[in-house]
């Protein structure tokens, strides 16, 4: 069978900063639609050419039918966790903390298959809605292990999806590190978390530095990297040795930084610093690195991460859902930041829609100022979500635009769908209209893992119904962990409120710092 496809008859809109050249650019309907007519040549997984229509190809080449088709580059997710796309819909009103107090009961203990289910509803759902490829984060406890971390590979791998696989580790348990809280808890969970964790520190390196070597998966598909949870959460000696392990293989470190309000204060109060400058003293900082959120960052903050080549994975859902506060988007990018979307986990935002995110970002920049000129512009939007979040997962060079070189993972978008009638602006309804429901067809790496509506690797009836009992399985072993955990919930939350609420001095941008 001939290598090669070409998609005829389609319109083709990539993200970008001019306005779109249209065909007859003298008539501006035409014009502002965008998106004009183009064939798309495939050779294996790369896209050869992209051309007028008629485009030459060889005689062989299997024709891909792309009549009232808009072809968008397949959208990159850059912050997401596995491990909670099976504990969702809980804790209607949690804060971040309120969240991760519950986090151990409603993850429960995951067997190795539950993991790789846990991954394939993810890329099910990812893959429906548009999205390529994404940055997984996966927690497991006490330690990563290598065989949860194949099982992961294994998932995203049979699923046909892109991914960047990163072992989330933390070295001392949420309560220990936000400063203030273990002390107001009852003794019994001072007893169990006060004390130190260090051998099982030294294992997680040891097994993250093991399956980085003896990873067997197509690189180009589904990498590692490693997450360590965030500054208040892992030691120094952890981050060095994180730092040192990324350097080692040439894989990407991601955490969460700034999220929070009272993460901002905790940073404070224990490092006498932001956390972003506590990372730049440690010489962790570098193209490599990514920061999830960056709600509270201030202007140095920014900087900083920009001088270093730092990535920030943007995730206006979570954002907005945990009460966290809005991202100075514009001023990351001013400041010449990579910014890339997510969405975050299924059980914080609530879904994995990389169209709800564009939107989104784009909306949340709007209410920040009056001043329009400062808004997410369309194009900015979906900019983020595809070459902006390639560059996060360290595919920027092949990910993120429908171009001759580049992989070819395209989003076929039915322009029958009533999110496209009438056809006025292509960019426009795809960032603030699309909802998903218009993705007809879904290409990765020149194969097609969502047909007409179908999932071709992915049977989800057969989740579906796994999904269901692993759920039943979380509720038996672990309703009395969660029932602890819920019990606990005024305390912490009148803690952080009061510490949200201190007199320490932090600055988001927006705020006015500089
Ligand atoms: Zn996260």
């Amino acid at each position: 069978m001939s290598s090669y496809k070409v998609v005829r008859g389609a319109r083709v809109l990539n993200a970008c900063m001019q306005a779109p050249a249209g065909v007859g650019d003298s008539n501006l309907a035409v014009k502002l639609r965008g998106a004009p007519h183009a064939d798309v040549l495939i050779e294996g997984d790369t896209i050869r050419e992209v051309g007028r229509p008629g485009l030459a190809a060889p005689a062989d080449a299997t024709v891909i039918d792309g009549r009232d088709r808009l072809l968008i580059p397949g959208l990159i997710n850059a912050h997401t966790h596995s491990h909670a796309n099976i504990p969702r819909g809980f804790g209607d009103r949690w804060t971040l903390e309120l969240a991760l107090n519950a986090n151990a009961a409603i993850r429960g203990q995951p067997s190795v298959d539950q993991k790789y289910l846990a991954a394939q509803l993810g890329a099910a759902e990812m893959i429906r809605k548009g999205c390529t490829a994404c940055y997984d984060l996966v927690y497991e406890f006490p330690q990563p292990s290598v065989e949860g971390l194949d099982a992961l590979g294994q998932a995203y791998s049979d699923a046909g999806m892109r991914a960047v696989v990163a072992p989330l580790m933390s070295t001392q348990s949420f309560y220990a590190s936000i400063p203030g809280l273990l002390q107001v808890l009852p003794d019994h969970i001072q007893a169990e978390f006060s004390r130190p964790r260090t051998s099982t520190d030294d294992a997680s390196l040891a097994i993250t530095r093991k399956a980085l070597r003896d990873w067997r998966f197509d690189r180009g598909q589904v990498r590692l990297a490693i997450a360590p949870h965030s500054p208040l959460q892992v030691s120094d000696a952890f981050w060095l040795g994180s730092h040192r392990l990324a350097v080692e293989f040439g894989v990407g470190v991601h955490t969460h930084l700034g999220e929070s309000k009272v993460q901002a204060v905790g940073g404070m109060e224990r490092y006498g610093k932001t956390l972003t400058t506590h990372m730049a003293d440690l010489g962790v900082l570098g193209p490599n690195f990514t920061a999830a959120h960056g709600t509270w960052l201030d202007g140095d903050d920014m900087k900083r991460l920009a001088h270093a080549g730092a990535s920030v994975a943007h995730n206006p859902a979570s954002n907005m859902r945990y009460g966290n506060g809005m991202a100075a988007v514009r001023r990351m990018l001013d400041c010449g930041l990579n910014v890339g979307l997510g969405t975050d986990s299924r059980s914080c935002s609530d879904n994995l829609n990389m169209f709800e995110a564009m939107r989104l970002a784009s909306y949340t920049s709007r209410v920040q100022t009056p001043d329009y000129s400062q808004w997410l512009s369309a194009h900015e939007a979906l900019a983020m979500a595809t070459s902006g979040s390639a560059k996060v997962l360290g595919f920027g060079d092949d990910l993120g635009v429908i171009a001759a070189g580049y992989k070819a993972d395209i989003v076929f978008l039915d322009l029958k769908n009533l999110n496209y009638i009438p056809l006025n602006s292509a960019i426009i309804q795809v960032v603030n209209a699309e909802d998903a429901t218009g993705v007809d067809s879904v290409m990765i790496a020149g194969r097609m893992v969502l047909d007409r509506g179908r999932l071709t690797t992915i049977d989800v009836d057969r989740l579906v119904a796994r999904a269901e009992a692993a759920m039943e399985r979380v509720w038996e072993v672990n309703g009395k962990t969660l029932e602890l955990a819920l019990r606990l919930e005024d305390v912490i939350g009148t803690f952080c409120v009061g510490l949200a609420q201190s007199p320490y001095h932090v600055h988001r941008y927006c705020d006015g710092a500089s």
